[in-house]
């Protein structure tokens, strides 16, 4: 185990800020890590968990030791009756996995395609996208409780799954490190999901008939996220800013009388989602540059580095939109990303 000092971080995070790691250390087993919590050194130094950097701000550098998830291996636990189990280290990369799965016929990642990030970080917030959510996959995790060492177990049921919610931004905030997830997929009769959004016009524009296969279906999704979403290696952004606010039905018909454009999708009986995007479109931050950051042309949510901005720049920005929102409509949004 190599620790570094003065690590940058400006390329392993996907706003890319210039900032940096006091001490940076790649774990690449969870023995490894397991060791280095047992040592007792480095008991009361301060850690941070890094995979992908998609879904963190970095407003200052790193106190203490960044952890770098680099947890690699895909294994196959058992396949019958037409499913197949797999287990995947926490530092694999999400859209590699969905590819290799995608290649295979497997189904059920196929509209997850193109989400940044690792394996490991997937669950805390039950990544989801075009109708799909993590969860839907998602059989169990193995990970080390950061202040004994002790491997710990979550089924699903543990792991208190929400919209872009789950026990690990909650309860197990910041107390473990997933180091292992285990997915069930089809393979075979795939339940595919071509509901949502552009995916059914986009796969007819591709001459796919009305069974189309996984593989064709994430090639659907890649080619919407690309033609909606910015890619972080061209302009840095950390994903949607913002959670999408879910507010009671009753309010929603209220807000809907005095802005009849409003959009909502229930997510509960008595509960309506709100595009956040929208709302942020809707105070006039669409495409708007404040300096080196602005709220993307195409979906404001996504708050962009036009070059050289610091974290601090953003967070700025953010607390603006914040506020004008809850000006106009009386709506608190909150961030999804992760503010260090
Ligand atoms: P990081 O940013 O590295 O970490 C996020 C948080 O999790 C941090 O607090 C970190 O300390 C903690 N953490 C990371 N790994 C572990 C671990 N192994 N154990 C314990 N804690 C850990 N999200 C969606 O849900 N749907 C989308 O469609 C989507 N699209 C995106 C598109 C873009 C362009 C971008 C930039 C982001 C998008 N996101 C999306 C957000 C992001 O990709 C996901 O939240 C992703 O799961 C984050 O993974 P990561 O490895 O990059 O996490
Ligand atoms: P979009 O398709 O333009 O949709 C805008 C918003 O409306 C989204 O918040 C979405 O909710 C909601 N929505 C649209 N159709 C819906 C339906 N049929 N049922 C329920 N809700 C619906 O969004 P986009 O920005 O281009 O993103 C596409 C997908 O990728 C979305 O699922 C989004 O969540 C995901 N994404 C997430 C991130 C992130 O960082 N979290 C970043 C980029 C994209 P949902 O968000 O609940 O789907």
């Amino acid at each position: 185990m190599q620790i570094l000092s003065e690590y940058p971080l400006q390329s392993q995070h996907t706003f890319g800020a210039p900032v940096y790691a006091q001490q940076w250390l790649a774990i690449r087993t969870a023995e490894e890590l397991v060791e280095l919590i047992k040592q007792g050194d480095y008991q009361e130094v301060p850690k941070l968990i890094l995979g992908g950097g998609s879904n963190i701000l970095f407003t200052r550098s790193v106190e203490g030791l960044l952890l770098h998830n680099e947890i690699q291996g895909i294994e196959t636990l058992k396949e019958e009756e037409g499913h197949i189990w797999l287990k995947v280290g926490g530092g694999v990369n999400w859209h590699e996995l969905v590819i290799h799965c995608v290649s295979h016929d497997w189904g059920g990642m196929e509209n997850l395609s193109l989400i940044p990030g690792t394996v490991g970080a997937a669950p805390i917030q039950n990544i989801g996208a075009y109708g799909v959510e993590l969860k839907d996959i998602f059989v169990s995790l193995e990970a080390i409780d950061m202040q004994t060492g002790q491997t710990l177990h979550f089924d699903k049921e543990a792991c208190e799954f929400g919209y872009r919610n789950s026990v690990f931004k909650n309860a197990w905030k910041g107390r473990v490190f997933i180091t292992q997830v285990v997915f069930k997929l089809s393979t075979a009769n795939h339940q595919i999901n071509t509901s949502y959004g552009a995916i059914k016009s986009t796969l007819e524009a591709m001459g796919e008939g009305e069974f189309p296969s996984v593989q064709a279906i994430s090639k659907a999704v890649v080619q919407i996220r690309q033609s909606k979403l910015p890619d972080p290696a061209v302009l840095g952004n950390c994903g949607s800013f913002f959670k999408n606010p879910e507010i009671p039905l009753a309010l929603f018909e209220q807000l809907k009388n005095q802005f009849p454009e409003m959009i909502g999708y229930p997510t509960a009986p008595e509960t309506i989602k709100v595009p956040a995007g929208w709302l942020i479109d809707q105070c006039g931050w669409k495409g708007k540059r404040v300096g080196n950051v602005g709220a993307y042309e195409k979906q404001a949510l996504v708050l962009v580095n036009h070059g050289g901005a610091t974290g601090q720049e953003a967070w700025a920005l953010a607390l603006q939109i914040q506020a004008s929102v809850q000006k106009k409509f009386g709506l608190l949004i909150e961030p999804e990303v992760n503010i260090y």
